[in-house]
């Protein structure tokens, strides 16, 4: 089967769908980390998040690549590493901006729809239940309080970039509202997806649920 898992940022979505991958043997796709290489692209190539052609005939000029290692998933772009440059605050301010754009939407859609195909995947994004994989078997919307979200970006990389815990709410808080209220695919909690408030829970807690859930899905498809 195929699991979705859609939420805010900061929310641990990649690192639970990464393990929940692991657990069950599927394979881990990180969609964001597609939008963020897009976006490295784009600010290399000097283009503005508003140049909507420009940006359209270079996302279709891309490769991106995902391969699965054991500390998590690396990106390659037209055969270069990126695995490190999308995680860069820059990329992260824009982003959002880049993900808007209808045909990077619909280029990064077929690829991740591709990548589903043969099931067995744990894709987390921001659509991935509501558009991308709408018959996905298993949808859970994995969310948390601005300032939970916050506070865990802060401890994970506060000592990296300097930055505080106010901008970093601040930022998140702008991030959620762009992904909300943009006009294609935003994100939104699908009607049959399952929500989980990992406020309170710990990152392992949130695992075995969603494992849990996974199983259950399984034995019901029996
Ligand atoms: O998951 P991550 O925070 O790395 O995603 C970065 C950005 O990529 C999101 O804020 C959102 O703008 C965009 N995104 C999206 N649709 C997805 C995954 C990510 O629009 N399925």
């Amino acid at each position: 089967m195929n699991i979705a898992i859609d939420g805010p940022a900061g929310a641990g979505k990649s690192t639970v769908a990464r393990k929940v991958a692991e657990q069950l043997g599927y394979v881990y796709i990180d969609t964001g980390a597609m939008y963020r290489a897009v976006t490295l692209c784009a600010q290399r190539a000097n283009v503005a998040t508003n140049q909507n052609t420009k940006l359209a005939d270079l996302v279709k000029s891309l490769e991106i690549e995902l391969e699965p290692g054991e500390t998590g998933q690396s990106v390659f772009v037209n055969g270069e590493n990126v695995t490190a440059l999308i995680r860069t605050r820059e990329v992260t301010l824009q982003v959002s901006h880049v993900a808007a754009n209808e045909t990077v939407r619909e280029v990064l859609g077929i690829m991740q729809r591709r990548l589903a195909k043969r099931k067995g995947v744990v894709m987390d994004g921001r659509d991935i239940g509501s558009h991308v994989l709408p018959d996905a078997e298993l949808k859970v919307f994995l969310t948390a309080s601005v300032k939970e979200r916050a506070l865990r970006r802060y401890r994970e990389i506060a000592d990296s970039q300097n930055i505080t815990l106010e901008q970093l709410e601040t930022e998140i808080a702008d991030r959620d509202r762009l992904d909300e209220q943009r006009d294609i695919s935003p994100l939104v909690c699908a009607s049959d997806a399952i929500v989980l408030d990992s406020t309170a829970m710990t990152i392992d807690e949130v695992i075995n649920a969603i494992v849990k859930l996974s199983r259950t899905k399984m034995a019901e498809a029996k």
